[in-house]
């Protein structure tokens, strides 16, 4: 079975608590969290964009890519106390309550 958020942001935590200071300040993190951002535009650029490269980049890249700018969303949630589960819940709420008539049905 695969693993929920709440296992995840913990598996996250248990490795960064081996370390004197866990995580990077807030602001690094989200430094970090725009460099992997910078990353996946990168990997989809190559794939679909107009900037093709010779030895293109796989999906493998793309899926490398999204692990860590997931890792840089959850060490951000962690130091900050927030469960991902919750964000997702409320995340929820919005597009099926506010956004719910935004987008043309199928
Ligand atoms: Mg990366």
């Amino acid at each position: 079975m695969e693993k929920t958020i709440t296992q995840i942001q913990k598996d996250v935590d248990d490795w960064a608590q081996q370390f004197e200071k866990p995580y990077f300040s807030p602001l690094s993190m989200v430094a970090t969290m725009t460099e992997e951002c910078g990353e996946v535009a990168r990997v989809m650029n190559h794939l679909y964009g107009d900037k093709k490269k010779k030895d293109g980049e796989t999906m493998i890249d793309l899926e490398e890519e999204l692990g860590d700018l997931l890792f840089t969303i959850i060490c951000i949630a962690n130091d900050q106390n927030i469960s991902l589960a919750k964000a997702h819940e409320r995340k929820l709420e919005k597009i099926y309550g506010r956004d719910n008539y935004r987008f043309n049905r199928k």
